[in-house]
């Protein structure tokens, strides 16, 4: 189901819960609402839609991937860059990693691990910004 974009910046600053396979349905809400928001919009946090649950949902050079529970555990190549957000207004400047690894679950809970660099990786960065209640 399409959700509506929250913007109320109090439960976006809200750290967001583990996630478990009792949220698939969230997962599968956020992929249809990033899906109806791909001409603005290139990855989401489920926070976006209101819940605060470890969701991301995001295109991965053409191709959409979603991640329970995602955290980045390596980071090298820094530099300043200006973001926008469906959730906010107008562009705020922010720091970013070209080069990151994450890791994650899958909606069976299964782990992975994979780098991932340039716009993809700034991607990444931001919707794992909004799980941890960072509004850029
Ligand atoms: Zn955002």
């Amino acid at each position: 189901m399409i959700r509506e974009i929250n913007r109320n910046t109090e439960i976006l600053q809200q750290k967001a819960a583990l996630a478990t396979t009792g949220d698939i349905s969230v997962a599968d809400d956020l992929m249809e609402t990033l899906k109806a928001h791909a001409d603005a919009c290139v990855g989401m946090a489920a926070n976006m839609i209101g819940i605060p649950k470890a969701i991301i949902v995001f295109d991965n050079e053409g191709e959409y991937m979603e991640m329970f529970n995602p955290e980045i555990t390596q980071k090298s190549g820094s530099f300043e860059t200006t973001e926008g957000c469906l959730s906010l207004d107008g562009q705020r400047k922010t720091k970013r990693y070209r080069y990151i690894k994450v890791r994650w679950q899958d909606r069976e809970m299964k782990s992975h691990q994979k780098r991932f660099s340039g716009w993809t990786a700034q991607i990444i960065q931001h919707e794992i910004d909004h799980l941890s209640g960072i509004v850029i």
